[in-house]
């Protein structure tokens, strides 16, 4: 059975997969990874192709030998990926024209590729702790805190709602999403959620929780007082990290079936990257088996990924935090590269802690030469500006016919300044309605600064994105169209502080039910 040991090494003895979902993340900080990453033949991977979607992901979780029989896996899967999808194939690829393909992860109930995965963790990790209560292992119930930068939160509430022993409370930037997120957000349902809105950016709001997650006070407090533990839904989690790779091997399936490539033909990667998650997915199913040649990291004007993979230096130092179009990639630090040095580094967890010490401390750190050699080999990487993106959005829509959104645009245009010969498979992370204004700025030959046109402005989300639907030939999904009467539920806005995480949480959890 495969087990899992961390990017830092203080876990002395490696947890099983459904332990290490439900722990999240290992003590000291690091990040669990799969003590073995499975290969599949070429013919393994083709043979996905005529299978349903919830029986390709099965297939791949089988491959990591895990401690949940195939059955169950097989049943968890078919609930995870079933008409909750708005695409029967669940993550459809669709051919762009001149090599191009996209990978569109966004058909999932809250239109952004987070469904992928939080359609599937959080069943795993009921079924985890269900079976350590019914062992007598486990004696209180779990909380999931969330710091969003949007998509995140709606997809982790999306998947924690009303399920029994779990809570989950959700931070995201106050002013920091989009007007359809915000709602998507505040009017979820469930009585086991809360949102709040925490003052200051997305980097404040995730530092905030990750040191709520490490405050031991806290967490004895929570323990004592309300019989919870904390857990996290964040892309850290290795439950969120393994639905995606799924995708990538499905789509290669797809592409071979379709015609689109040969049989074994390379292709690359352009990933829209904000915590390294989504590209990391796409490294592991390289490592696989799928015939991916390189890996291009895609970023907005927080392009500190950009520099990283061009210098080996990792610096946020003296960096602001840029808000731009693509706000599910105003990221400064991206967790998941944790992951990606360890496996660079032949899983060397000195060398990683080393890292990850000096980013804690001195906010940078640079990579020694062979672990750059080995970085820029599998990854090649480029950034997009607010201009530039919104421009894509128009262009894209021009000369192809496909709306795209924000992120899906600067990874479009990324892809085309660095591809080679080879196809190229774009995942698409979001829905265009998801960000309906700089959509419609993008058609219309606005930049990201320029005002709305009054009667445009005047309309609330839903209904700017009716109005691009009818003028595209497109449709709004239904799970945002609903939102237009949808009754708002959480209106707090908290401090983006520790200690405003923490009341919060503490608060919540105190109150009448
Ligand atoms: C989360 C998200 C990303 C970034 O994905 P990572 O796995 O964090 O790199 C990109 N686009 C959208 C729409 C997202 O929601």
């Amino acid at each position: 059975m495969n087990r899992f040991i961390d990017t830092r090494g203080n876990v002395r003895e490696p947890l099983t997969f459904t332990e290490a979902i439900v722990k999240g993340i290992a003590p000291g900080g690091g990040l669990f990874v799969a003590e073995r990453i499975p290969r599949l033949s070429l013919d393994e991977i083709c043979a996905l192709a005529a299978l349903p979607y919830r029986e390709r992901a099965a297939r791949v979780y089988q491959a990591f030998d895990i401690d949940v029989p195939a059955d169950d896996v097989a049943a968890l899967m078919a609930q995870a990926y079933a008409d909750n999808f708005d695409d029967p194939r669940v993550a459809p690829v669709v051919p762009l024209g001149d090599g191009l393909h996209v990978l569109e992860l966004f058909h999932g109930p809250t239109s952004a590729f987070k469904d992928m995965a939080l359609q599937c963790l959080p069943r795993f990790f009921e079924y985890a702790t269900d079976a350590m209560r019914a062992a007598g292992t486990l004696d209180h119930d779990h909380l999931i805190l969330v710091a969003t930068s949007g998509d995140t939160g709606k997809a982790a509430l999306e998947g924690f709602a009303g399920r029994a022993h779990v809570g989950i409370a959700v931070f995201y930037p106050d002013g920091g999403v989009s007007d359809v997120q915000l709602r998507q957000m505040t009017t979820q349902r469930g009585d086991n959620v809360a949102v709040f809105a925490a003052r200051g950016d997305f980097d404040d709001c995730q530092t905030s929780v990750k040191r709520a997650f490490a405050d031991a006070a806290f967490n004895e407090r929570l323990l004592a007082e309300h019989h919870v533990a904390l857990s996290s839904a964040n892309s850290i989690n290795w439950g969120r990290l393994m639905p995606q790779i799924v995708y990538y091997l499905s789509a290669y399936a797809d592409m071979v079936a379709a015609g689109s490539v040969r049989r074994g033909q390379e292709i690359d990667v352009c990933v829209p990257t904000g915590n390294f998650g989504n590209i990391l997915a796409a490294y592991y199913a390289r490592q696989m088996g799928a015939p991916i040649a390189r890996l291009l990291c895609a970023s907005n004007e927080n392009n500190v990924l950009t520099d990283f993979i061009n210098t080996g230096v990792y610096d946020v130092s003296d960096r602001a935090l840029h808000l731009t179009p693509s706000p599910s990639m105003d990221i400064l630090v991206s967790s998941n590269l944790e992951r990606q040095l360890f496996e660079l580094t032949d899983r060397d967890a000195a060398r990683v802690s080393g890292w990850m010490a000096q980013l804690a401390t001195v906010r940078r750190f640079e990579v020694d030469a062979q672990t750059l050699a080995r970085l820029q080999a599998l990854y090649a990487a480029d950034y997009v500006t607010n201009d530039d993106c919104l421009a894509a959005i128009g262009a894209i829509y021009e000369q192809t016919g496909y709306l795209a959104d924000p992120h899906t645009a600067v990874a479009i245009q990324v892809a085309r300044r660095l591809r080679g010969d080879r196809p190229v498979l774009v995942a698409s992370t979001a829905h265009w309605a998801k960000f309906g204004p700089n959509v419609w700025r993008g058609l219309h030959g606005l930049t990201s600064a320029d005002p709305l046109p009054d009667d445009v402005a005047a309309l609330s989300g839903i209904e700017l994105d009716r109005r691009i639907a009818r003028a595209t030939g497109t449709t709004v999904p239904a799970g945002i169209d609903a939102l237009a009467d949808a009754p708002r539920r959480f209106t707090t806005v908290v401090d983006g502080t520790t200690e405003g995480v923490e009341s919060s949480v503490l608060s919540w959890l105190a109150r009448e039910r």
